[in-house]
């Protein structure tokens, strides 16, 4: 089972989001996510860093 790592469902029953980021040269699976709405608010809230 797979959960999303924005709101925890699990995203077999709907259209799943996979994406990897590259870091330093190596790829690191970031997360998968139910829909792209999930995938967008994750990167939202990754954005909105305390601080600013
Ligand atoms: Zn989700």
């Amino acid at each position: 089972m797979t959960e999303c790592a924005y709101c925890g469902n699990e995203v077999e029953y709907a259209e799943p989001v996979f994406i990897e980021e590259l870091r330093s040269g190596m790829r690191i699976s970031t997360g998968s996510f139910c829909d792209y709405d999930c995938l967008l608010a994750y990167l939202e809230a990754r954005r909105l860093a305390p601080g600013r």
